[in-house]
């Protein structure tokens, strides 16, 4: 007998994965352009010039035996100092490359940190909706994710945040800009936030975390996130270059902890002991190297604003109910029935694949992953245009 909840695990595929392995079946059987997959967040935009000429340098410059060589458990130091420089001067706070652990992406940075900080029953409050492997990585760590659900415009709501804490509350886990809503919280929102849980940290005599998934921090159309570390001492980030230098599938992400964080260097000793229980050491050699030279780039985003307007000013004016998507490559819109996975079957039987937001831990919704090529949003755009039509009808 294996591990069952491994097993149930494997066997269920995200609803995200099920529809884009079902797209790739459907293009094979009806070619790719009559297909219209909105279901992954697979940046499209290909990775700017400095990741090729990194490459290229590292293999021209450094010996094979030293370049794919085991690093430290937590990283090459070069990379760490790096990493830490780079948040030094978007924080303006001195920060720690002792403080730094680079991982295999986001995923491993989320895996780690939750495992790290938390103890059987204790609780994680996300604001809902929210990436469907939060729950994943929080039941493993032996946690509880508590969702909270976020304002009407997909804005943090930091006194609903505040509400939910219990004594059992470890952390709080929020993710800006946001992966499926668009929205980017505030500078006034996040020091709310904050501000909320020093109080909440200070009543209780423990700190509660906050953790920031920062993987769309460069995916950005207004006003640029805040720094987390700028707004609470008790966070943690969690970073990954895989949307912001359309990297995914390299794998390299990094977590830091504040250089005010209660407690740094325990934690951090938790960190490097979750990434060793998880297998989880020394992140790809290759591309520790590479992210460093690349610290604050991004692929063109101006593509992804293209076709967020693009897709955005089509379905308003079809009537579709949508916000603006703020950051990430996301349109979060309402669906036409309260069943948002009998709408998303209506409109698969059009060849547009859309992920109903029941996996993001609300009802009425679907996701619109806008990371595509721009040909495939305006020839999808009848579709939609005869999808909505039914509904009228
Ligand atoms: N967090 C969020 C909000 C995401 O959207 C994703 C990926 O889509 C991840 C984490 C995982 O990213 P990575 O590919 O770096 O593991």
């Amino acid at each position: 007998m294996f591990n069952r909840t491994m097993q149930s695990l494997g066997e269920t595929r995200s609803a995200i994965r099920e529809l884009y392995e079902y797209g790739r079946a459907r293009k094979r059987e009806i070619g790719e352009e009559n297909v219209f997959d909105f279901s992954i967040g697979n940046p499209n935009v290909p990775a700017p010039a400095c990741v090729e000429e990194a490459a290229l340098r590292c293999f021209r410059e450094i010996s094979p035996e030293t370049l794919h060589a085991y690093t430290s458990a937590a990283g090459l130091d070069e990379v760490r100092r790096a990493v830490a420089a780079h948040l030094s001067v978007r924080s303006g706070l001195e920060c720690s490359e002792r403080f730094v652990y680079m991982t295999c992406g986001a995923s491993a940075s989320l895996a780690i940190a939750l495992s790290a900080i938390l103890n059987a029953g204790e609780e994680v409050i996300v604001p809902a909706p929210y990436f469907p492997e939060y729950r994943i990585f929080t039941e493993q760590a032996g946690g509880k994710l508590v969702p909270v659900p976020v304002k009407r415009d997909f804005h943090l709501d930091p006194d609903a945040v505040a509400r939910a804490v219990t004594e059992k509350t470890k952390a709080v886990l929020v993710n800006s800009p946001n992966n499926p809503t668009g929205a980017v919280y505030t500078q006034e929102e996040m020091r709310a936030l904050g501000a909320a849980l020093r109080e909440k940290s200070a009543s209780r005599g423990a700190p509660i975390w906050l953790l920031a998934d920062e993987p769309y921090r460069e995916i950005c159309y207004g006003v640029p996130p805040v720094s987390p570390f700028t707004v609470y001492e008790n966070t943690m980030i969690l970073y990954s270059f895989s949307k912001s230098l359309s990297l995914a599938g390299e794998r390299i992400g990094y977590i830091a902890l504040s250089p005010q964080c209660a407690n740094a260097e325990a934690l951090f000793s938790a960190i490097c002991g979750a990434g060793r229980s998880h297998g989880y050491v020394c992140a790809p050699a290759l591309f520790q190297r590479v992210a460093a030279s690349c610290l604050g780039r991004s692929a063109d985003i101006e593509r992804y604003r293209a076709n967020r307007d693009l897709l955005y000013g089509a379905l308003a004016d079809m009537g579709y109910r949508c916000a603006v998507p703020e950051g990430a490559f996301y349109l979060f819109a309402e669906a036409l029935e309260p069943d948002a996975e009998a709408f998303c079957r209506r409109a698969q039987a059009r060849e547009l694949l859309l992920v109903p937001s029941d996996s993001f831990g609300v009802k009425g919704y679907v996701r619109i992953s806008y990371c595509v090529a721009r040909e495939t949003i305006e020839r999808s755009l009848p579709a939609f245009r005869a999808l909505i039509g039914e509904y009228r009808k």
